[in-house]
């Protein structure tokens, strides 16, 4: 297995390592970036951003990340597509070895931003039924529901987002929420509203999903009155939070209770010369804007720290 140098390894490819990237390697600073699954990370799933400024009209996520992409690139951002399944700190001294399936890397400093991914209800049948029926991604598997009624489970941005998006191709989009109150923002909560498509079931959790080959509908349970319905829907769209992918330096950094990472102000973990950014970091707001913010302050804390040690 070869082994190469970098100043810095950036793990992970959506907004937060892409900026990183951005900032890095303008700065001069020799970086590669791995990306196990594919460039862009949650953002590539969403049909419209409309609060990343900029963007007048909204932009989508694939034309966001692609110019992001192509942005550290012309700056000469090295990406690999290679998943890092080990992080280690090197033996009495400064700095790491990332190692992929392919190859090892050794880095001075790293920024992780491997971000988050879709939680699971936990409910007999989701498991059974993903692929078929249920689903994380609207603008993956929108277009399969033409004419049909859904459900969409959660009441954050992401659901009341993909909500909207789902009445380009369903008849009917039935939101599942557990609270009397969404959580989401208020103009997403104001399109949800409008739309004479999308009927609000609140108060209500989910029990189980049923079904053939395919879901056929959805066990549900009104928390306040204990009453249990089932109803019938082509399709199950989950949207009820998000897991960190912080486990490979579970041991490096500290996590609050939900798993995210605990940085300082400069983005820097209790490790000397890691840096973590983007969605895995614990925070109060999960933004493309807020991962591009710290992703920039990551960068410049890395670029600082590799200057003091004339690294
Ligand atoms: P979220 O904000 O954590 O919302 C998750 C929703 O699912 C909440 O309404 C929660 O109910 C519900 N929920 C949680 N566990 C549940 C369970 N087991 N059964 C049923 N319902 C459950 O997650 P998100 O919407 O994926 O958003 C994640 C982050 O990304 C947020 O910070 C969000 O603001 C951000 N985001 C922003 C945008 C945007 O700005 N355009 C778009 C997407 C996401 P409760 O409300 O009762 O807790």
């Amino acid at each position: 297995m070869c082994l190469f140098m970098r100043n810095c390894v950036i793990i992970g490819g959506g907004p937060a390592g892409l900026a990183a990237g951005i900032y890095l390697s303008r700065a001069k600073v020799d970086t590669v970036l791995f990306e196990k699954n594919v460039i862009g990370g949650q953002v590539l799933w969403t049909d419209k951003i409309e609060n990343y400024p900029g963007f007048i009209d909204g932009v989508d996520g694939y034309t966001l990340i692609n110019n992001m992409k192509l942005q550290a690139e012309r700056f000469g951002l090295e990406i690999k597509m290679e998943g890092v399944n080990t992080l280690e700190k090197l033996s009495g001294g400064e700095g790491f070895i990332v190692a992929t399936g392919k190859q090892r890397a050794e880095t001075r400093a790293i920024i992780y931003s491997a971000g988050a991914v879709p939680q699971k209800m936990g409910i007999p049948g989701e498991n059974e039924f993903t692929g078929h029926g249920v689903s994380y991604c609207a603008t993956c598997d929108g277009a399969f529901n033409k004419g049909k009624d859904v459900l969409v489970v959660g009441g954050g941005d992401s659901a009341l987002e993909e909500a909207l998006f789902l009445t380009r191709f369903a008849q009917k989009v039935t939101i599942i929420h557990r609270r009397d109150k969404f959580r989401g923002t208020g103009i997403l909560q104001e399109h949800v509203f409008k739309n004479t498509k999308i009927k609000v079931i609140w108060d209500t959790v989910p029990v189980e999903i049923k079904g053939d080959k395919k879901v056929e509908s959805m066990v549900i349970k009104n928390v306040k009155t204990q009453e249990v319905n089932q109803v019938a829907a082509a399709a199950v769209f989950v949207f009820v939070g998000t897991l960190p992918q912080s486990e490979l330096v579970r041991d490096l950094v500290d996590r609050d209770e939900r798993g995210y990472v605990i940085t300082n102000n400069d983005m820097s973990s209790r490790t000397q010369g890691l840096y973590v950014c983007g969605d895995v970091r614990s925070k109060l707001l999960k933004q493309i804007a807020t991962a591009c913010g710290e992703a920039a302050t990551a960068a410049s804390a890395v670029t600082k720290y590799l200057d003091e040690h004339k690294w």
